[in-house]
């Protein structure tokens, strides 16, 4: 047992100016009728697989344009933009998070109004993210059965600052011995009214449900 554990607290002046430039991204969302959403999840937990399969099912209804965050390459916004949705992508540097500010200088110069609906896939990274809001009307924490047991008792806040959680990559379930019940109870711990739905991106499964919760 550790006996010295140090709490950091961040200057709240840092999210003030945030929150700002967010109630900014959510007016212009308002006024040009769209509605964003924003995935977040650690590298390799499915959520540019998870924003492919929620394209193949929405982009013959919806002019749907994907922001991708990452810190250097464009690989997800290549992924997505083969199944001929538009992409911006920022590239974050060293920043292991979107802000609101970021957002919003990676729109500046679209033509909002032709679109319905926004994906911004955050930084891979469960822990920042969910500290910065973006102005969006959804924030999905996307978790995948691969990532051990302990992901969402290690990051209560971000499930606590979420609106849905998705178990992602669940054809792997069995084969590794994952207990999606018990990851579920850990989030009912945290949280005991927000959404789980349990999908696979990439055989489909309970995506049909997932396009259905999400009210499009
Ligand atoms: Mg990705
Ligand atoms: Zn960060």
């Amino acid at each position: 047992m550790t006996d010295r554990t140090i709490m950091i607290d961040i200057g709240k002046d840092l999210f003030g100016a945030n929150e700002e430039a967010a109630a900014h991204n959510a007016e212009l969302f308002r006024q040009s009728g769209i509605r964003a959403i924003d995935i977040m999840g650690s590298v390799g937990t499915g959520k540019t697989q998870l924003i492919e399969a929620l394209c193949e099912k929405l982009r013959d209804k919806y002019r749907i344009l994907m922001v991708a965050g990452d810190l250097a390459t464009t690989i997800d916004a290549d992924r997505v933009a083969s199944h001929g949705v538009d992409t911006v992508q920022i590239n974050t540097g060293t920043a292991c998070h979107l802000d609101a500010r970021m957002i919003q200088v990676a729109l500046k110069d679209i033509e909002l109004s032709q679109y319905q609906l926004i994906f911004i896939e955050n930084v891979g990274n469960l822990i920042c993210p969910a500290g910065y809001s973006l102005g969006v009307d959804k924030k999905i924490v996307v978790v995948s059965v691969t990532e051990g047991p302990y992901m969402v008792k290690k990051h209560p806040l971000t499930i606590k600052r979420a609106d849905m959680v998705v178990i992602n990559k669940i054809d792997l379930a069995d084969a590794i011995g994952f207990d999606m019940g018990a990851l579920e109870t850990d989030v009912r711990e945290v949280d005991a009214k927000i959404p789980v739905y349990r999908v696979s991106s990439k055989t489909g499964e309970g995506i049909d449900t997932l396009v259905e919760a999400l009210d499009f």
